[in-house]
């Protein structure tokens, strides 16, 4: 089984002069922030749902499918209700998790390990999922979060078209800023589908991205953290 680390670097990069036709199936990314347009919440969700509906019905039927069939005349409404209010809702604020944090009252000042967060997510180069699992660990500052909410926090990011660099850094990010702490590690260990099913279809390879914050740069904490992934 081959795995491709991959050091994250903050600020991504641009193209590099190169096109996109160059870059082909070679996944970049362009930086922290997923993409958006300054209007990209001028329609409602509602509005939304109808208008891909009407855009999914005209792909399938530049495919050649009969709309008229009974098993593919919903489709197009399915696929526009699942994009907007599941797979891709983590590109509204309005859907991401209000974090309420807690007094250390135990005075925890070891590691906290969430590990094995699975997560469905989709490649934004070609629409196909994502499988995978993060795991996630803090250092307490002060305050302590409830733990349903780290997962909540890794599904939020993930409901979004995706490269896995931005949505390890996104994870990192908003820990960072909930938490008000440096002490903070994201590992993604995860499948795709558009290098596994199509491409290279290469079904045993997995990537591997991490960020280490604060403490976790020490390297005795990122063995400790990594036996309790692997035990
Ligand atoms: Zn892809």
């Amino acid at each position: 089984m081959s795995t491709n680390t991959l050091n994250l670097k903050k600020n991504g990069h641009n193209l590099n002069g190169f096109s996109t036709t160059d870059i082909g199936d070679d996944h970049l990314y362009t930086g922290l922030e997923t993409p958006m347009k300054k209007d990209a919440f001028k329609l409602s969700d509602n509005e939304k749902k109808q208008r891909i509906a009407i855009l999914f019905e005209e792909i399938m039927d530049v495919m050649g499918l009969d709309l008229t069939d009974d098993s593919l005349k919903g489709t197009p409404k399915r696929v526009a209700k699942m994009y907007i209010d599941e797979i891709f809702s983590g590109l509204n604020p309005a859907n991401k998790p209000k974090v309420a944090l807690f007094d250390n009252k135990y005075q925890y000042n070891q590691m906290l390990v969430e590990k094995n967060i699975t997560f469905y997510s989709n490649c934004e180069h070609h629409f196909v999922p994502i499988i995978g699992k993060a795991h996630v660990a803090y250092i307490s500052s002060g305050k302590v979060i409830g733990l349903s909410k780290l997962n909540r926090i890794v599904q939020y990011y993930a409901k979004r078209p995706q490269v896995q660099e931005r949505l390890t850094n996104q994870i990192a990010e908003e820990l960072k800023s909930v938490l008000k702490t440096e002490d903070i590690a994201v590992i993604i260990d995860a499948k795709h589908l558009c290098v596994s099913s199509r491409g290279i279809k290469d079904d045993t390879s997995a990537t591997v991205t991490t960020y280490y914050g604060g403490q976790f740069n020490k390297a005795e904490k990122i063995t400790e953290l990594h036996n309790y992934i692997n035990n």
